[in-house]
């Protein structure tokens, strides 16, 4: 597929797409356009996107997105860390921090619909005291609290 040099320009103007091209690189991944334009999309969103609005913000650019291409290329994202999906919306948001974290806690705001992530590297003990009685061993986890954000909850 040829790509238009405004689309080239405009995609390496992003952090995460040049951390993208390093990590391809290192790790003798493709970063192929599709992939390029999908985490693009989910980057430049201020709020979580499910596939469904990913590929509908992808017909702006390109005239007809595949969706298996679209999902796989969501799928590929979230393995290498660069995405996180939000379980209770069904949608993805951006890691701003260190990819490959074990574990991902968000604060939903239920009425703007804005994401904070909590930056833990670990369980709250409570938990973790629980996991252990219970002796599971736990590879990954994600929490996610609703409720209202400081902006909505002054207002
Ligand atoms: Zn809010």
């Amino acid at each position: 597929m040829l790509v238009p040099m405004s689309n080239i320009a405009m995609l390496e103007e992003s952090r995460i797409i040049a951390e993208a091209k390093t990590y391809c690189l290192k790790y003798k991944e493709r970063l192929t356009l599709p992939r390029l334009e999908v985490l693009q999309i989910i980057a430049e969103s201020k709020k979580p996107l499910s596939a469904y609005a990913i590929l509908e913000k992808l017909k702006e650019i390109c005239k007809s997105p595949k969706p298996p291409t679209v999902y796989r290329a969501i799928c590929f994202w979230q393995q290498k860390g660069f995405i996180s999906r939000i379980e209770s919306l069904g949608a993805y948001v951006i890691c701003q921090v260190e990819h490959r974290d074990k574990g991902s806690q968000f604060m939903i705001c239920d009425e703007c619909g804005s994401v904070t992530r909590a930056n833990l590297k670990l369980l709250p003990q409570a938990l973790t005291d629980n996991i252990d009685e219970n002796t599971f061993l736990a590879s990954r986890w994600s929490i996610e609290i609703h409720g209202q954000c400081s902006r909505c909850k002054s207002t």
